[in-house]
């Protein structure tokens, strides 16, 4: 094993669980990579190795799988109350909510986040996400139907679940992209086989003790760490898995979709995006300035939701990209378990590499930068500095790809007609989510019925929910995540017709 370095401002219980031995859960038992292999885990802050996970190949994939086919078969999970399923959910709200704390810090630690963001955010969303899904538990249910055939019958639905489900999650929002997946399966009494990102592999690995801990019986939940190649890729593949949920790139969404058309089995995609803030020119601005901002700065600019095109009215133009650019200015870079800490590290070297080449070629293309630029300032670690971009065109890198960093490109706009800015807010291959920024009501809403996306915010941006649905038009997705309508994702419909 490489010599291991925990950061000092690391508390007791963290350590304890970070210097532990890290093992996967597969079949209600910790287990080490059928190969004996292992990686290594950085601290994005440092670009230190703090520990190594197992590395999970085909054979682990199996091995899981097998589980979750059995649970799923045979198991008491599937013959379960609803009831006592959301009892088991709720539990493990319960547990994880118990160790807020510690799961702020290890995903501050592992992702590079600020921990008092992990503290107000991403934790207390998983742990509402489980609540709101185990209450989904005793909901579910189908139809009856009347028939306009000849003959007397009865005829109804049944919901039920679609069976083994592969999850496979980003680094973004490494324990919040867990509960997201997991919580919905669960509800419908799913077994599953989650594999955790390269990256962020600790709060993963740390819920599955709590799992373990709620009383799920063995094989409704196995939690994989590994490679996508080595890990994902069989998994999506596999024969025995009946469905797969992705979030992730959209890159890798298409080979998903690839490697499930094996067996047919059921896709949902949740992938990137290029989303369009726009400003109209009677906004309330220092709102809208606020608002825009953190649009695109919050988690790093690593959501993929990020509001990364900015379009603004161009009689406020000058006067909203000074007060954003601002605002870039004053975010305090700093490793996410410092306390100053307003934005820390991108998660790796890798995507450090990329984003700051992507402000690169903008410049190289005739961009400005308004503020931040390639040059960090750090001597060690991942660091970006929040970047606004202007004088930018519609056919730049830097306008069309996602960066998935804290980069903004801001725009004018002179249009006289909607269709104009609807248009631009349109070009773009992704459609995920857009913000609308005006006091005029009935603008709001002719904008958020002319965005082609799957959310549209106004007045606000990157406001989350568990009953709200989240997810893409066009290459931004198959399928929705949270609310009613994920449930979609994880059942199938049953007809049945009785003649009576
Ligand atoms: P990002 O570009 O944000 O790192 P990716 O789409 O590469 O996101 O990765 C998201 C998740 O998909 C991770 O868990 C990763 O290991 C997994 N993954 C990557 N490549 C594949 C693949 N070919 N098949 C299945 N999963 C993959």
């Amino acid at each position: 094993m490489a010599t291991l370095t925990l950061d000092p401002r690391v508390s007791g219980p963290t350590a304890d669980f970070v210097s532990q031995r890290h093992q996967m859960y597969v079949d209600g038992r910790f287990v080490m990579a059928a190969s004996g292999s292992s990686f290594p885990v950085y601290n994005p802050a440092t670009g230190e190795v703090i520990t190594e996970v197992p590395e999970a190949e085909e054979e682990d994939v199996n091995r899981a799988v097998l589980a979750a086919r059995h649970a799923f078969d045979e198991g008491p999970w599937t013959r379960m109350s609803p009831s006592e399923r959301g009892r088991t959910i709720w539990k493990l709200a319960d547990l994880l909510e118990q160790h807020l704390e510690e799961f702020a810090e290890i995903e501050s630690l592992d992702n590079g986040k600020p921990r008092a963001v992990a503290r107000v955010a991403d934790v207390p969303l998983a742990v509402d996400m489980f609540r709101y899904m185990a209450g989904w538990s005793t909901k579910i249910s189908g139809k009856t139907l009347p028939l306009s055939a000849g003959r007397d019958f009865h005829a109804y639905t049944l919901r039920e679940p679609i069976g083994v489900v592969a999850q496979i999650i980003p680094w973004n929002f490494p324990l919040l992209m867990a509960a997201w997946k997991l919580a919905p399966a669960l509800a419908c009494g799913c077994t599953i086989v989650l594999k955790l990102a390269e990256q962020t592999p600790l709060s993963g690995l740390r819920l599955a003790q709590l799992i373990d801990e709620a009383g799920f019986p063995p094989g409704v939940v196995n939690v994989l760490t590994g490679y996508g190649e080595g890990a994902g890729a069989p998994l999506a593949a596999h024969e025995l898995v009946d469905k797969v949920a992705f979030t992730g790139s959209t890159e890798v969404g298409k080979l998903i979709v690839k490697a499930a058309a094996g067996n047919l089995k059921k896709v949902t995609l949740e992938l990137g995006g290029k989303s369009p803030a726009i400003v109209f020119a009677d906004a309330e601005i220092d709102h809208a300035i606020q608002g825009t901002a953190s649009a695109i700065f919050f988690n790093h600019g690593q959501c993929c939701c990020a509001g990364s095109r900015l379009y603004v009215h161009e009689k406020i133009f000058d006067q909203v990209v000074e007060g954003v650019s601002h605002v870039a200015g004053d975010i305090r870079l700093a490793p996410g378990l410092d306390p100053s800490c307003q934005m820390g590290p991108l998660v790796s070297d890798e995507q450090y590499r990329k984003v700051v080449g992507y402000i690169e070629s903008g410049v190289q293309e005739g961009a400005k930068i308004a503020a931040g630029g390639p040059v960090s300032g750090f001597d060690r670690g991942y660091f970006v500095r929040p970047t606004v971009l202007t004088n930018t065109n519609p056919s730049m890198k830097v306008v069309r790809e996602e960066i998935f960093g804290p980069v903004v490109c801001a725009v004018p706009f002179s249009d006289a007609e909607l269709e104009g800015i609807l248009k631009r807010a349109n070009d773009t291959a992704y459609g995920l989510a857009a913000s609308v920024w005006t006091r005029n009501l009935s603008l709001a809403h002719k904008v958020s019925r002319g965005i082609r996306a799957g959310t549209v915010w106004v007045n606000c941006h990157n406001v989350f929910d568990a009953s709200l649905p989240f997810g893409g038009y066009k290459q931004s997705g198959w399928g929705r995540e949270m609310g009613e309508e994920v449930l979609n994702n994880y059942l199938e419909t049953k007809a049945v017709t009785v003649a009576l």
